[in-house]
C-alpha cells in the first residue's frame, strides 16, 4: 500500500497545564498565517499515482462493504491523506474546499475507531461539534448509515428540535453525538449528556463556529472532554480565533489539505455583470428560467423574502431560505429545492452555509458577498464533489470596483460584462442547465435523492478513480445555523 506522506511541520505550540486551553495571550497574531503555511504547504504535497482503496487505507471490511454499495469505490484526496493519521488515533487538522469529501475524511476512522467498544447511556464515546442544526442532521444522515455495521448508534443534538426526544435517544445509549454547541450545552446543564468518556472529538466548520460567536461554547464543551482524547478540525479559514483553538487543543496535529485556502475551485465558470439597479430584478427574473436548479444569494432576510417573491410573480418557482424561519420552513424549502418542485433557492449567507445539494450548476450572487471568503464558501456550493458550476455576480455600477478587488482576493479571473436584460450573454445563462427531474416529495429529513439526477460532468477532486453518477448516492435537503 502507497504510504500518503504526512506533511507534518513543527509549529509552536502551548504546554503546560492539565488543560490545554489557550489563554488569551501568547504568539496570536502571526499564527494563524504559520497554520495556513503549514496547510499550504501540505497541499503542495502531490497526491500518489496510485490512489489507494478504502480498505488499503486501513478501513475495517465492513465499512468498505458499505461504502462500495452506496457508490463510494474511491477515497476522495483529502480521505486518502487524513484517513491514515486519524485512523492510527493522531489529532488532524484539515483544510479541503467545499465538496472534497471531509466528512468521511473524519467520519470513517472515527467510526473504525470506535467499533468494539461498550456504549454507556448518555456517554458518548465520540462528538462531532458543527455550527448548523441542517450541517449535523447531514453528518448523522451520512454517518449513520456506516456506523450500522459496527454496531455503533449515531444521534444528533441541536436546537429547533425535541429536546425530549434527544434526552431519550442519549439515555438508550449511543456512540456518537452529532451537534451544534448551544443545545449540548443544554444537555450537558441538565447532566442528560456526559462528555468525560470522550475519545474523539472533531470540529467540523470551525471558521463557520467561529463566525457564529460559538468558539466559547465550543470551548467550553472541549473542556469537557478527556484532553487524553483525540481531536481532528477541518475549517476553511483559521483567522477569528481558529488558530487558538488549534494550539490550545490539539496535540502535534497532522496537517491535511488538498487545495489552498483561496483557490477556487477549478471547474468553476465566474461570470460578472454589470447591472443597473433597476434591471437587476428583471435580470434575476430572466436567469431564473432556466431550466435547472438556481440558488441565489442576497444579503438580508427581507431581501431573500422580496426577491424570492419578485421570481415567484414570474412564474418561477421559488423558495426563500433564511434565519427568520422556522425549522421546518427551513426544511420545507430546501426539500422543495433538492426534488426540485422549487427550481430556485434564494438564501442569505448563514442559511447556505452547509447546505448540501447536487446538481447545483449555478449560484447566482445577487448582493455581493461580504468579501472574499463568503465569495468562494457561496460558489461552493455548485461545483461540489468534482461536477461543474457557473458562479454569476450581479454588479452593481457602483460596486465594480470593489467587486473586482474582492475577486482578485478570491483569486478569480473574471471580466465584467455590462448586460442588460436580453442580452446575449444572460440568454445564454438563462437557458443552459439540464431540466431538473421532479422527484417525490421527500416524508422526512433523511429521506434521500436516489439516482435520477443528471450524469456528472466531471471526476473527483484528485482527478483520478470513477466515481458514482446514480446509485444510491446522496444529496441533502438541509441547512443552517442552530441557536
Ligand atoms: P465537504 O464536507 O468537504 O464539503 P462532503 O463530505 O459533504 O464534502 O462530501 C461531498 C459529497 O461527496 C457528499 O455527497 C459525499 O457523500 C460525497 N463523497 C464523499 N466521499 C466520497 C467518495 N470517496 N466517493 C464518492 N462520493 C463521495
Ligand atoms: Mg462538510
Amino acid at each position: 500500500m502507497p504510504a500518503p506522506s504526512r506533511p507534518s511541520r513543527p509549529f509552536p505550540r502551548r504546554t503546560g497545564g492539565p488543560s490545554r486551553r489557550p489563554s488569551s495571550s501568547g504568539p496570536v497574531r502571526s499564527a494563524a498565517s504559520d497554520l495556513e503555511q503549514a496547510l499550504d504547504a501540505a497541499a503542495a504535497v502531490p497526491a500518489p499515482e496510485v490512489v489507494p482503496t478504502f480498505g488499503q487505507l486501513g478501513l475495517p471490511a465492513p465499512l468498505v462493504t458499505v461504502l462500495e454499495r452506496r457508490g463510494m469505490t474511491a477515497p476522495f484526496a483529502i480521505q486518502v491523506r487524513a484517513l491514515p493519521d486519524a485512523l492510527a488515533g493522531r489529532d488532524v487538522l484539515g483544510r479541503g474546499q467545499t465538496g472534497s469529501g471531509k466528512t468521511l475524511a473524519f467520519g470513517l476512522p472515527l467510526l473504525t475507531r470506535l467499533a468494539g467498544g461498550q456504549r454507556v447511556r448518555s456517554t458518548p464515546r465520540a462528538l462531532v461539534l458543527v455550527p448548523t442544526r441542517e450541517l449535523a442532521q447531514q453528518v448523522h444522515d451520512e454517518l449513520a448509515p456506516l456506523a450500522q455495521p459496527l454496531d455503533l448508534k449515531v444521534t444528533t443534538v441541536y436546537g429547533g428540535a425535541s429536546m425530549g426526544r434527544q434526552i431519550d435517544q442519549l439515555r438508550r445509549g449511543v456512540d456518537l453525538v452529532v451537534a451544534t454547541p448551544g443545545r449540548l450545552q443544554d444537555l450537558v446543564d441538565q447532566r442528560e449528556c456526559d462528555l468525560s468518556q470522550i475519545e474523539i472529538t472533531v470540529l467540523d466548520e470551525a471558521d463557520h463556529m467561529a463566525d457564529l460567536g460559538f468558539l466559547p461554547a465550543v470551548q467550553a464543551l472541549l473542556d469537557l472532554t478527556p484532553g487524553t482524547g483525540q481531536r481532528l478540525l477541518f475549517s476553511a479559514t483559521l483567522d477569528r480565533g481558529v488558530d487558538r483553538l488549534v494550539r490550545g487543543y490539539l496535540k502535534d496535529p497532522a496537517m491535511h489539505a488538498v487545495a489552498a485556502s483561496t483557490s477556487p475551485v477549478e471547474h468553476m465558470d465566474h461570470k460578472v455583470f454589470a447591472v443597473s439597479h433597476s434591471a437587476k430584478v428583471d435580470i434575476a427574473a430572466e436567469i431564473a428560467t432556466r431550466p435547472a436548479r438556481t440558488l441565489f444569494f442576497v444579503r438580508t432576510k427581507h431581501g431573500a423574502d422580496r426577491l424570492a417573491l419578485q421570481l415567484q410573480k414570474t412564474g418561477v418557482p421559488a423558495a426563500a431560505i433564511h434565519g427568520n424561519l422556522t425549522q421546518s420552513a427551513r426544511k420545507r424549502a430546501l426539500d422543495d429545492f433538492t426534488t426540485g418542485h422549487a427550481r430556485v433557492l434564494v438564501a442569505t449567507d448563514v442559511a447556505a452555509r452547509g447546505i448540501h445539494v447536487d446538481d447545483v450548476d449555478l449560484v447566482v450572487h445577487y448582493d455581493p458577498p461580504a468579501d472574499h471568503k463568503d465569495y468562494l464558501h457561496r460558489s461552493g456550493r455548485t461545483a461540489r464533489a468534482g461536477s461543474t458550476g457557473t458562479v454569476v455576480s450581479l454588479v452593481a455600477s457602483d460596486q465594480v470596483r470593489d467587486h473586482q478587488r474582492m475577486r482578485e482576493r478570491a483569486g478569480v479571473d473574471a471580466n465584467a460584462v455590462s448586460v442588460v436584460p436580453g442580452h446575449p450573454a444572460v440568454r445564454e445563462v438563462a437557458e443552459s442547465g439540464e431540466p431538473v427531474v421532479l422527484l417525490p416529495r421527500t416524508p422526512s429529513v433523511s429521506a434521500r435523492r436516489g439516482g435520477g439526477g443528471r450524469p456528472r460532468r466531471s471526476g473527483p477532486p484528485h482527478g483520478s478513480g470513477p466515481r458514482s453518477t446514480g446509485g444510491p448516492r446522496r444529496s441533502g435537503p438541509e441547512a443552517r445555523a442552530s441557536r
